[in-house]
């Protein structure tokens, strides 16, 4: 099993071909959370969107999809911008 080592993902296990957050934004645990919250201005200010993430039903295909697409701004699946830079050099 391949675990990456900044966050609990394997990402073998993520979905391959995940759905738009228009399809599953209504089950997460930011919703109707303000924005702001999820792009903080620096990775220690990230701890308050990572605690919505670790209670997140659909962290997986948040992750997978913001990886697919190259989201490169704010907390998308429990990871931060450099946590999902060092995983997108990972998955390349
Ligand atoms: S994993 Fe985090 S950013 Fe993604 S939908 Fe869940 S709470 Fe929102």
């Amino acid at each position: 099993m391949r675990t990456d080592r900044f966050v609990e993902f394997d990402l073998q296990t993520l979905p391959a071909n995940p759905s738009p957050p228009d399809m599953w934004q209504e089950k997460a645990a930011c919703f109707g959370i303000d924005p702001d919250v999820f792009f903080p201005i620096s990775e220690e200010e990230a701890g308050p969107a990572l605690t919505f993430c670790g209670a997140c039903k659909i962290r997986e295909t948040c992750l997978a999809w913001a990886l697919k697409n190259g989201e490169r701004y704010g907390v998308w699946g429990g990871t931060t911008e450099q946590q999902r830079r060092r995983l997108q050099r990972q998955v390349a």
